[in-house]
């Protein structure tokens, strides 16, 4: 109970699963009591997951090319076309990546790049299906709207010939990569060539309509208002009606593979280095905290929420825990892109999995679709393989680390 009983009658109505307006989510945000807000949404946490689970991933973000025509201000990785520190990995180097990964228990890929201007619908299909041939056992989560609208339009085609064509290649999830903000304002202040957020989201409805399912994500803290922030959420939540409408969420996690919708939300912080916005703003931990906590409320029709550790660090992904996280995210065999504009966290499997464990859950290892592969009750169930570890930066390695191994660089 808080000594407001409107704030109170909006929490017991979340916690409860009812649906709360972006209006009475804005208030929730500034106005709440920290604690009551994170009991509020770890209410609805366990409703959900009444077992106590919390799951983590082991997969690998391989970077394709650093080339980019988009030139966002917050983005350390990119190279413009012809820049000298531009590069394209062949397929081969793509391969060699992903069976390391496959060695070290990776479940899935995330393939990502810049907006090359030479690439078009066929070097997509090539590269899903090349991975997929060789390595039919990696769910490929992979590229966002922004890839998709770029593919399409280098070779004139539609959004839905794009998106059934890298399907067919083997394409399995939509990554929620560049949704940043949303909303027009903040979203033209840092991504001014970037499609509007209205055009991302109508994107991922229609892979969604294909039965892609995919996942959302959200950046903060590059000037946008707690107002923007609330409309972030309240965009992505009306998409995720129509997912619901056609089906998505009432079928067992097993068949949920060819059914779109959002399977969790993802919200992350803005990382400061090498880029243009140069660190002007930058959303605080417990900006983060309380934002994670009235996403978990607002999203009565989300199935899972991910905490970033990789961007607010591992204290405030453990505490992100007790605020109606169900899920860590990936150990991240290699990231480059989020690393390079300064995120320096990095964990490894019996870190990530103590972490779980400490804030008093259960850790299990999970795949692309959220099924569990593996639950560790005891520390007895625990895998041991030390080699399954955090590894950064391309802006590190010259011509994007072509031909090394893991360890690109040592994880520290
Ligand atoms: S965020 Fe993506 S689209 Fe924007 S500049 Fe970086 S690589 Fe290009």
């Amino acid at each position: 109970m808080t000594a407001n009983p409107e704030i109170d009658s909006i929490l017991q109505r979340g916690a409860d699963g009812g649906r709360i307006t972006p209006e009475e989510a804005l208030l929730l945000y500034t106005d709440a009591p920290f604690h009551a807000l994170g009991e509020a949404a770890d209410a609805v946490r366990r409703r959900r997951h009444p077992e106590g689970i919390v799951t983590y991933l082991i997969d690998r973000n391989i970077n394709y090319t650093n080339v980019c025509v988009t030139a966002c201000k917050f983005c350390a990785f990119f190279r413009a076309p012809k820049h000298k520190q531009g590069w394209a990995h062949p397929i081969e180097e793509i391969l060699h990546r992903a069976g390391e990964a496959v060695e070290l228990g990776a479940t899935q890929v995330m393939l990502q790049g810049g907006h090359h201007p030479d690439f078009g619908v066929a070097y997509y299909e090539n590269l899903f299906s090349s991975v997929k041939q060789a390595f039919p056992q990696l769910a490929i989560h992979s590229i966002g709207p922004s890839e998709i609208l770029h593919m399409a339009k280098v070779d004139g085609v539609s959004i839905e010939d794009a998106v059934i064509r890298i399907k067919a290649a083997g394409l399995d999830s939509i990554a929620g990569a560049g949704a940043e903000m949303l909303p027009e304002r903040p979203r033209k202040a840092i991504a001014p060539l970037k499609e509007s957020g209205a055009r991302w989201l109508e994107v991922m409805a229609i892979a969604h309509r294909h039965g892609l399912s995919s996942t959302a994500t959200m950046m903060m803290g590059t000037g946008e208002t707690n107002f923007e922030r609330i409309e972030h959420i309240r965009m992505i939540r009306e998409v995720q009606d129509l997912a619901v409408a056609n089906g998505y969420q009432d079928v067992p996690v097993e068949q949920s593979h060819d059914v779109g919708g959002f399977r969790a939300f993802i919200p992350w912080t803005y990382q400061p280095e090498n880029n243009h916005l140069k660190g002007r703003t930058q959303a605080t931990t417990i900006e983060y905290l309380r934002f994670i906590a009235v996403s978990r409320l607002f999203f009565d029709n989300f199935s899972h929420l991910q905490a970033s550790w990789l961007t607010t660090g591992k204290e405030a992904g453990q505490l992100a825990l007790h605020m109606g996280v169900d899920d860590l995210g990936s150990i991240m065999l290699e990231e480059n892109v989020i690393s390079s504009a300064g995120a320096k966290h990095r964990s490894n499997l019996q870190e990530l999995i103590t972490m779980i464990r400490t804030a008093g859950r259960i850790p299990a290892w999970r795949d692309t679709w959220y099924e569990h592969l593996a639950v560790h009750h005891t520390p007895a169930d625990d895998p041991t393989d030390d080699r399954v570890v955090s590894h950064f930066s391309s802006i590190a390695l010259p011509g994007g680390g072509v031909r090394k191994s893991l360890p690109l660089v040592e994880a520290n």
